[in-house]
């Protein structure tokens, strides 16, 4: 394999980041070069040499676009960034093409097999699924696709609640999930689905486009249906929607009993007869716990959580702070959300969030912060591709490191902390059913492309009694009818994304049950792992780290009885 990288860039602080907009043009001719280098009798050496320039200019349209992207994010209403962000969305296809185009190169080299030698077998088999998954011929249905998916993401930022003398959006109305006031909890669910019953039609229009739309892109491609080119799109090359069928039974099966009695004893802590749908937030009569409220007292107590674990990990957190590479705080013009991004060109990672002073900020640090530590520690390997693995290896990044901070965490909650932890167990359990009938909901729907919104409504409601049937929606009308699924924005924007979430999951809580016996092992093999980055696919990846593949028999099992041990159901 390829042993170097190109050197870094370096940069004391964020703002001595800086990366040129690329002119599309020029850039072509760059590849064009490289494309004729590839030809007439290369040899291996000189592909490998043209693979490398091919690589850099990846790494800088890399850097550049995180940054434009960032920075648009940070001022949404400054006008030079949004003209980087729209240039940006304009180049982000073109691009995508010409990179197409080079990999189809690559793929049929003369010299393949010893190309693969040299730069890894598991990357031409990415490539493969790469170069079916896009072909100019549905670049206007990719184009109308996107335009769509903007008009479900409209129609929610543009929901408003006239709510307890509060002008709320469907963000912060959320707050009043945890709120410690029964009354108010169910107050804010009727008017937050009442929203979703008034826009039902538009909802249900908007995902039939979707779906029809999707259909027609994979038969344009010669797939059976859109499952086919779904999983592709999310470059899964070691499983398919068997493996993934017969996980979501091991969810239904190991984890749905163990959801159950959970659920129980919550109904019984909070003293109420039957857990409501506007219950399942709030764990204990004493509400949630919470960290530190100023920034400074937060920012301090993350240093020392995270210096706790030590070694690489504590390193890494502090120069993270001293280089400025995190923005957390909310302010006017910022957009919301969190997120982990990275410069490859410099190796470094940059967090971005919104603390709102709930347990929330605790939870979006940490789990970003996992992002962040794998994406720096991965930021020599030699291969684009592999600076960030595929995104249900990612997701093992964040939520085990959300896991190797429990130690830690009375920095942030002081005497609470045992009842954080707590909460925060029965909540990746629950999750778990509720991730697996998101997935299962879409297998159906791209399966029968044909099935009208009611008979989709149908089947999301069959899902609920399989996955949830705790599941209480006390006449919340959108919500008997089955249109829960609405409100999950991976459904409309990032079909089959959603199971990702739970398969990192059952791999986070198996380095949770680990730490509990030898937190240093699981440390240190969770440390070698954000180093491989992704230059294996995931399953490869997870047993690397001597953890069981999620597909694997009983994995779910061994998990959900550690946990109810933990939690005492
Ligand atoms: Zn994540």
């Amino acid at each position: 394999m390829l042993a170097s990288s190109p050197p870094l860039d370096t940069a004391k602080r964020f703002s001595d980041i800086r990366a040129a907009a690329p002119d599309f043009e020029h850039l072509r001719s760059q590849y064009d070069d490289i494309t004729d280098a590839l030809e007439n009798g290369a040899s291996v050496d000189e592909a490998v040499h043209a693979f490398r320039r091919w690589d850099a200019l990846r790494r800088s349209f890399a850097t550049w676009s995180a940054l434009a992207e960032l920075r648009f994010q940070q001022d949404t209403k400054n006008a030079n960034y949004k003209a980087d962000a729209d240039a940006l969305n304009v180049l982000r296809p073109k691009v995508t093409g010409i990179d197409v185009a080079m990999k189809r190169k690559f793929l049929a080299f003369p010299l393949r097999a010893q190309l693969e030698t040299e730069l890894g077998t598991y990357l031409f088999a990415r490539w493969e699924l790469d170069v079916t998954a896009f072909d100019p011929v549905i670049e206007p249905l990719a184009v109308t696709e996107s335009k769509i998916e903007d008009q479900y993401t409209e129609l929610l930022a543009g929901a408003e609640f006239d709510f307890r003398g509060e002008r709320l959006n469907l963000p912060t109305i959320g707050k009043y999930a945890e709120h410690p006031d029964r009354d108010a909890r169910r107050e804010a669910a009727f008017a937050k689905w009442d929203f979703f019953a008034r826009n039902s039609e538009q909802l249900d229009r908007t995902y039939d486009d979707l779906v029809h739309l999707r259909d027609r892109m994979a038969k344009e491609l010669e797939f059976h249906n859109f499952i086919e080119l779904g999983y592709r799109r999310m470059t899964r090359t070691d499983y398919g929607p068997a493996e993934v069928a017969r996980y979501r039974e091991a969810i239904v099966r190991d984890i749905v009993p163990l959801a159950q009695r959970i659920v129980q004893a919550q109904a019984r802590d909070l003293g109420v007869d039957e857990l409501m749908l506007w219950d399942e937030h709030v764990f204990s009569k004493a509400g949630s716990p919470k960290p530190p409220q100023a920034y400074d007292q937060m920012l301090s107590a993350a240093r020392e959580v995270f210096g706790g674990l030590g070694g690489e990990v504590g390193n890494f957190a502090g120069m993270m702070m001293q280089r400025d590479l995190l923005d957390l705080q909310s302010r006017d013009g910022k957009a919301g959300g969190g997120f982990c991004t990275s410069f490859p060109t410099y190796g470094l990672p940059y967090i971005f969030a919104n603390f709102n002073g709930t347990t929330h900020d605790v939870n979006v640090l940490v789990h970003e912060m996992g992002h962040a530590f794998q994406a720096y520690s991965s930021r020599a390997l030699p291969v684009s591709e592999y600076l960030w693995p595929t995104f249900e290896a990612c997701e093992v990044h964040s939520m085990s490191m959300e896991f190797l901070t429990w130690p830690h965490l009375e920095r942030f909650f002081g005497r609470d902390a045992q009842r954080y932890r707590i909460q925060h167990l029965k909540t990746s359990v629950l999750f778990l059913p509720y991730g697996a009938a998101v997935d299962h909901f879409q297998h159906f729907v791209y399966e029968n492309p044909g099935a009208t919104p009611q008979q989709r409504r149908e089947f999301w409601k069959q899902l609920e009694e399989t996955y949830m049937p705790w599941r209480r929606y006390g006449g919340i009308e959108h919500l008997e009818r089955g249109g829960f699924w609405q409100l999950q924005r991976h459904v409309y924007l990032m079909p089959f994304y959603y199971i990702d979430y739970t398969l990192a999951l059952c791999c986070a809580l198996q380095f949770w049950a680990r730490s509990l016996d030898d937190y240093a092992g699981a440390l240190a093999d969770y440390t070698q792992l954000c180093k491989r980055g992704g230059e294996m696919a995931f399953q490869s990846l997870v047993r690397s780290a001597g953890l069981q593949s999620p597909f694997d028999a009983g994995v779910l099992q061994n998990v959900a009885q550690r946990a109810a041990e933990v939690i005492a159901v």
